[in-house]
């Protein structure tokens, strides 16, 4: 069952749709905007949950135990659509005229409220949004409209501007790390590592915090960093197809690789500013870092950052990864070596 008070870091969000519900003063739209699996389904599900339950709680929590809450954790409640699409990137125009906009003005089954959630609205092709954009100009009164989105900017204006818009903050690390001590079995060291990667996002801390081979993975891209001065590219090349081939895909080792990077030359920086082990992210190789600190500058180490920085933007633009990457590794090589 999911609650409010389960919802971990998000208490804008949470304040607002509680207080909504409790003045009844829902809007008719709502557009929450944050990464994949940072939790915007789960926000989405308790809100609906709570706006349709029978005997909600003094604190404005869903009962949990209510026809209505059973029904819509079981994703069979009449009056709430989820709306599916068949093509993975793209919404289309039939799969909302038929999911929502033909149903929007059938009157509810049973509830006060019918409650539309479109978990990808950024997928949604301009044709599809303007057919949305009518139902949303004019809703019926007791319809409600979720949009979950990785970013507002996919969609049109005047889409947005009929929507109150939400945005999922990232989490603390130490939020995170909580998090996956308390729900998980594992030990400090996998929690704290699985959180310090997944870049605020709770849905990633999970998901590295069960993956076995994570921990190999970071391991083995740290070993290969700091070896990466005394490496001939042919060497480095082989670790790079050995960290691939423990990750689900070559895309996911790149970023995380990419992700690792980053990571130590925040440490490094930090080291060279503090001189000391405190605050560093990767403690666990505080000498390299130290000996790393000691000769590279501080211009070496920003060119460095963007260095990555610009391969990022590449390998977004789907420039020829593995060359990418080369690049950039060529290009850090020299700041990053250890003496
Ligand atoms: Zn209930």
């Amino acid at each position: 069952m999911s609650q409010f008070r389960e919802i971990l870091g998000q208490s804008h969000i949470v304040n607002h749709l509680k207080k909504a519900i409790r003045t009844g003063r829902v809007s008719h739209a709502y557009l929450l905007t944050g990464e994949e699996k940072s939790g915007k389904r789960m926000i989405a599900r308790t809100f609906t949950q709570a706006l349709l339950c029978e005997q909600r709680t003094a604190d404005d929590e869903p009962c949990g135990r209510c026809a209505s809450c059973i029904r819509v954790m079981n994703d069979a409640h009449p009056d709430v659509r989820t709306i599916a699409h068949e093509k993975p990137a793209s919404i289309r125009v039939p799969e909302i005229m038929n999911q929502v906009v033909s149903d929007a003005y059938l009157m509810p089954y049973e509830a006060a409220h019918k409650v539309y959630i479109i978990p990808d609205a950024h997928l949604m092709t301009v044709e599809a949004q303007n057919k949305l954009l009518k139902t949303l100009e004019e809703p019926p009164a007791y319809a409600r409209f979720l949009l979950l989105a990785t970013h507002a900017e996919a969609l049109l204006l005047t889409i947005r501007s009929r929507c109150i818009p939400l945005s999922v903050r990232a989490l603390e690390d130490t939020v995170l790390t909580d998090f996956l001590m308390r729900t998980m079995d594992l030990s400090p060291y996998r929690a704290k590592n699985a959180a310090r990667f997944a870049r605020g996002n709770c849905g990633r801390a999970k998901a590295l915090a069960k993956d076995e081979s994570f921990e190999l993975r970071t391991r083995y891209a740290l070993q290969m960093m700091e070896q990466l001065g005394e490496s001939a590219i042919y060497e480095i090349h082989d670790r790079l197809k050995e960290i691939g081939e423990q990750s689900e895909d070559e895309r996911s080792a790149r970023e995380e690789l990419m992700g690792l990077i980053r990571l130590l030359i925040r440490d490094i920086l930090v080291y060279k500013a503090t001189q000391s082990r405190e605050h560093l992210i990767l403690e666990e190789r505080w000498e390299y870092i130290r000996d790393v600190a000691l000769h590279a500058t501080y211009r070496d180490l920003i060119t460095a950052e963007r260095a990555l920085t610009s391969a990022r933007e590449r390998l977004e633009a789907n420039v020829n990864a593995q060359l990418t990457v080369d690049m950039m590794l060529l290009r850090a090589r020299d700041t990053l070596k250890r003496t």
